[in-house]
């Protein structure tokens, strides 16, 4: 499989914001944000999209959301709410081919996302 940029952050060869790190998983802000808090949850294991999510990687992406609560509640947004997202494919706007959980947070945000 392709490595991406997010296989050099999880090696260290390129700096990242890491905010959480486990044997599953690390989670780290976004270089661009698109709101106050703006951060992605990855899993290590190279998985490209949601559609090639297999049997075994189950629990390694339910990790992901886990992760993704436990940093909302660390840094005190969670009860105030947040979205999580994991785009996929062209329509969905993915442009990171490693599939990572977007966690946005700090203000109210719109929707539907067109
Ligand atoms: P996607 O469009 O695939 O759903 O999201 C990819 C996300 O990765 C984008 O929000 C983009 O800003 C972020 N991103 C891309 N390259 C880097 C990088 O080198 N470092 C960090 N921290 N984020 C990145």
């Amino acid at each position: 499989m392709a490595e991406t940029i997010f296989d050099k952050i999880i090696n260290k060869e390129i700096p990242a914001e890491i905010l959480y790190e486990d044997d599953l998983s690390l989670a780290f802000k976004d270089i661009n944000p698109q709101a106050p808090y703006h951060f992605l949850v990855i899993p290590k294991k190279q998985i490209a999209t949601v559609n090639d999510i297999a049997e075994e990687d189950r629990e390694v992406v339910g990790h992901l959301s886990f992760v993704a609560a436990k940093i909302a509640k660390e840094e005190g947004f969670a009860d105030q709410g947040y979205r999580t997202v994991m785009n996929c494919n062209e329509y969905g706007g993915q442009t990171v081919y490693h599939i990572h959980l977007h966690v946005l947070a700090g203000k109210p945000l719109g929707w539907p996302p067109y």
